[in-house]
């Protein structure tokens, strides 16, 4: 058989974690929390379930859970959603992310994303024939190159992914990134994909800037979150789609038929706790922050050089100074020999750049955090 995805073998995340397992390493690769969801989020999963909602939900989501997530963006955003029409729920923002570019990218046309780029993208964008343009992000702070993206616009680009709170970097978009974003895409019929699913995971006091706050790009944009991120439960495997109507009319053409609809238990949870306890969401910043300046304080006697964060739960560190290793040399080495599972950068890049660096991820428990730092201290 003759492979559609000739680049594509098994993700980093999947090799990580069996890697994690069989040297009996912490595992601070693959980002998922060791912790559990809000105990009140469970018992309404667990409600949801034994009052029967098991059968299948309505294809778009259910209707009180498209309604809070039109009530988050209107209250965190100023952007008023019709649910109805402007929001979809869907099993993860994995399954979103590929409807979105399935619903509107075609055979030879161009996507443009921004290395190092979340690994599902670009398979995504070549199961449709079309191609994807990586521009590098430029180091130390994973800043866009603007003219690098003007310079990367032809006639056959349809689609902008970009990714704030930026996985695996932690860079946030600033507000002068998004009037840089709508100058390019001005006059054109680019759409804009938007990965937020950290969009409540930005420190220091910064507002996330969503796209959805930028009314002109707004109106071209899918924008994609994740409650797994948010919730602590990346299991359960449910994010959402928000896009103008015409737009969503289209993602909801392939969603019907790659999922129809997500799973309905957890969409009943997810409505009530969000009715019931908004301020969780508000909270998570400062959760965060807690955790990852506790494990930046953990690293700090250690050799490895700590990037700054100023999103998301992911810390880049920098290992020159105890290896001259590429990044998936480093990596298989230290979680056979150091018992920590981290992930290399390589993946994720076109033409990787060369820097050692390597991802741990901080949604973690202190006594998982601790039980990493002093490995790491020991390099
Ligand atoms: N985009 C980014 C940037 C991510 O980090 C992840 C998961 N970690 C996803 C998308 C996928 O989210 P989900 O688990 O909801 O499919
Ligand atoms: N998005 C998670 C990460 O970046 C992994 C999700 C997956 O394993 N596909 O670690």
């Amino acid at each position: 058989l003759e492979t559609k995805l000739p680049k594509v073998g098994t993700t980093i995340f999947s090799v990580m974690s069996q890697l994690a397992l069989e040297h009996k390493a912490v595992n601070l690769g693959q980002g998922f929390p060791d912790f559990e969801p809000p105990e009140a989020l469970r018992e309404a999963l667990a409600r949801a379930m034994a009052e029967g909602k098991n059968q299948y939900a309505p294809g778009i989501g259910t209707a009180p859970l498209r309604e809070q997530i039109a009530l988050k963006t209107g209250r965190l955003y100023g952007r008023e959603l019709d649910p109805a029409a402007e929001v979809t729920v869907t099993s993860g923002a994995t399954e979103a992310l590929f409807a979105a570019i399935a619903a509107t990218v075609r055979a030879g046309e161009e996507v443009i994303v921004f290395d190092p780029a979340y690994d599902s993208y670009e398979p995504a964008i070549e199961l449709q024939g079309a191609r994807a343009v990586h521009i590098p992000l430029t180091l130390p702070d994973f800043a866009i190159d603007w003219q690098c993206v003007r310079d990367a616009v032809t006639p056959r680009t349809r689609m902008i992914l970009v990714n704030s709170p930026h996985n695996p970097s932690g860079a946030v978009l600033s507000a002068a990134d998004l009037d840089e974003l709508a100058a390019v895409v001005r006059g054109t019929d680019i759409v804009v994909l938007s990965d937020e699913v950290y969009e409540h995971i930005v420190y220091d006091g910064a507002p996330h800037q969503s796209v959805l706050r930028h009314p002109e790009l707004a109106a071209r944009s899918i924008v994609v979150s994740s409650f797994g991120k948010t919730y602590h439960c990346t299991g359960w495997k449910v994010g959402y789609a928000v896009a103008p109507a015409a737009l969503s009319a289209e993602f909801r053409k392939v969603h019907q038929y790659l999922t129809f609809c997500t799973f309905h238990p957890a969409q009943a949870a997810f409505a009530e706790f969000l009715a019931s306890a908004p301020e969780h969401y508000l909270e998570l910043p400062a959760f965060y922050q807690a955790k990852r300046d506790r494990f930046r304080a953990l690293l700090a006697p250690s050799r490895l050089k700590l990037l700054d964060v100023p999103g998301g739960y992911f810390q880049l560190v920098d290992y020159s100074a105890i290896s001259d290793k590429d990044d998936l040399a480093f990596s298989e080495w230290l979680v056979k020999e150091g018992g920590v599972a981290a992930i290399p950068l390589a993946p994720f890049y076109e033409t990787p750049p060369g820097a050692r660096l390597l991802r741990l991820c901080f949604a973690k428990s202190d006594a998982t955090m601790e039980a990493a730092a002093e490995r790491l201290c020991r390099l």
